[in-house]
């Protein structure tokens, strides 16, 4: 789970890390009373989005010359002007894809003046399984590309658990980053508590691009991005407070209701199976016969007829979906619920494409039965490949 710019800020806020201050505005008449609360002579505006490269973003209304994401302002009403100009507005970003998002909130903060600009970040690593820091005095940029054209302009690390944190740790971030003196003495401090909030807060990334050096010679975090282990929200609740549901695709959201394992892709087959390796499977196989999944969906072992209803209204609910592939494995799962279900929402919903049910395992007879009685217009398929090879002819002729 992803929370925006301005929670994170608050959030290391709280574990001592040096932020700006800042005012979130969400609609445009805050605008100035929130520039208005901060000190100047320089404000930073915001849009506050779940995506990066924000800065060189582009808004899609944006006039000729217009600044992308993040903007600098020399008054209070030059801030609040910017603000209102940024609210409501659609940003694209190298990282939003090119339909963008929509700017729903911005964030003003105190402006800050740089000397350098520096890019950290704690991950979990999966290769040791511990927590990595990742530094680099290449920051302000996109750290891929840093990665791709000067890999030794990055360090990297990871923290024994046994040990966790110790001041060394920071000393070695420090001495890459080439701060000395207090900002040295600083940064061993950040990293220590940002390893804290990182392990307290089940963070799965917290990036910081860019960390800034002040021309006094301290540190500031100007930019924080924080990921959090979805499987740990229930012990979050503080965290799961943060969700910003528009930020989410609506179908996942939807999905996430019913407790389905849904993500939307750009394919134009829908897929409904049951466990994650059917669907991984089931997605590779229908690539292999030339079409593209539109969606990933397992719709778990034990699924009642309500949820498998949910899930094939989802799919339909998809504009780029020309047919759908049903692929289930009745293990504790029984195939008669499954045809249930999926009958249960044809009805309701109508079915427009093409569908290509297969069926196997517990109550396979009876599942089957069901659907041939229902009078729908259903494929039958007899195995994984039969039922791709039927779905993609079905679409593409
Ligand atoms: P991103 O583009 O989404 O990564 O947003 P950032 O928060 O990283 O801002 C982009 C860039 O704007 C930074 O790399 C800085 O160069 C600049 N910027 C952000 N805040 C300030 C500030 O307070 N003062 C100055 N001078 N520049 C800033
Ligand atoms: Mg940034």
């Amino acid at each position: 789970m992803n929370i925006h710019e301005y929670q994170a800020k608050a959030l290391l806020r709280d574990y001592g890390c040096p932020v700006s201050d800042g005012r979130i505005v969400l609609s445009a008449n805050e605008a100035k009373t929130a520039a208005g609360a901060l000190d100047g002579p320089l404000w930073v505006v915001k849009a506050q989005i779940h995506a990066g490269g924000r800065g060189k973003g582009k808004f899609k209304e944006a006039e000729a010359g217009e600044k992308g994401g993040v903007r600098l302002a020399k008054s209070v009403e030059e801030a609040a002007e910017e603000a209102k100009k940024m609210l409501g507005k659609t940003l694209v970003t190298h990282q939003t894809g090119p339909a963008g998002k929509q700017v729903n909130r911005v964030y003003i903060e105190d402006g800050s003046d740089i000397e350098r600009e520096l890019y950290l970040a704690l991950l979990v690593d999966r290769v040791t399984s511990r927590i990595s820091f990742v530094c680099s005095t290449e920051g302000g940029m996109d750290i891929e590309e840093v990665a791709a054209s000067t890999p030794e302009k990055i360090l990297s690390f990871s923290v024994d658990p046994a040990t966790g944190y110790q001041p060394y740790h920071g000393r070695r971030v420090a001495f890459t980053l080439g701060l000395e003196g207090p900002a040295m003495k600083q940064c061993v401090k950040l990293m220590g508590q940002l390893y804290k909030a990182f392990v307290e807060k089940d963070m799965e990334m917290l990036e910081i691009n860019p960390l800034i050096l002040m021309p006094g010679g301290n540190l500031k975090v100007l930019d924080a991005k924080l990921g959090f282990d979805g499987n740990a929200m229930y012990r979050q609740p503080d965290i799961a407070n943060l969700r910003d549901e528009t930020e989410e695709d609506s179908k996942e959201l939807e999905a996430s209701k019913y407790d389905l394992n849904y993500i939307a892709l750009d394919g134009e087959i829908g897929c409904m199976v049951n466990g994650a390796g059917l669907a991984m499977a089931t997605m590779d196989i229908i690539k292999l016969y030339g079409a593209e999944p539109a969606n990933f969906l397992d719709v778990g072992g034990g699924a009642t007829k309500e949820k498998v209803t949910e899930a094939f209204k989802i799919i339909t609910s998809d504009k780029n979906v020309k047919g759908i592939l049903v692929n289930i494995f009745g293990g504790i799962m029984r195939c008669d619920v499954i045809a249930e279900g999926v009958i249960a929402a044809v009805k309701e919903v109508g079915l427009q494409v093409p569908l290509v049910v297969r069926l196997e395992g517990t109550n396979v007879e009876l599942g089957k039965e069901i659907i041939a009685n229902s009078g729908m217009n259903v494929i039958a398929a007899d195995n994984l490949s039969d039922g791709a090879e039927k779905i993609v002819k079905a679409v593409k002729g």
